[in-house]
């Protein structure tokens, strides 16, 4: 059986480098190798969207701990991000966290066993981004 401890979600953003990812996950405990990832746009942004885009998470979810027994579910949001489209930073993290709160209750609503984590990365588009401590 493969099992591995985390689920990422992550936006699909180029100017997140895999290496960059890697190293900024690496920083709060989460091993390369040990998590499943899933990328999209906004990241886990469409858990608040429409029943087919929330479907559509909720399935990397329950696939992931079906197959890999994941416990832990890590929600990466960045500033910068084009699926907020928020020009203001203050606005754009204010209206990230409040997302995030609300996919956190979805989430550990859905699969109440779950570890729940969220961070947001800082610094895009340059190349020395950093994650800001947790949110949630
Ligand atoms: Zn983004």
């Amino acid at each position: 059986m493969h099992t591995c401890h985390y689920l990422v979600f992550r936006c699909m953003d180029f100017r997140i480098k895999p290496s960059i990812l890697s190293s900024l996950l690496k920083d709060v405990g989460i091993e390369e190798g040990d998590y499943d990832l899933v990328s999209c746009a906004g990241s886990a942004k469409d858990l608040l969207g429409n029943e087919t885009e929330r479907d559509f998470l909720l399935k990397q979810i329950t696939l992931s701990q079906k197959l890999h027994q994941t416990k832990n579910i890590v929600v990466l949001y960045h500033d910068n991000c084009g699926a907020y489209g928020i020009a203001d930073p203050v606005e754009e993290v204010t209206t990230q966290q409040a997302d995030l709160a609300k996919i956190k209750a979805i989430v550990t609503e859905q699969f109440p066993e779950t570890q729940f984590r969220a961070f947001i990365v800082k610094g895009v588009p340059r190349d020395d981004l950093w994650l800001e401590k947790k949110i949630i």
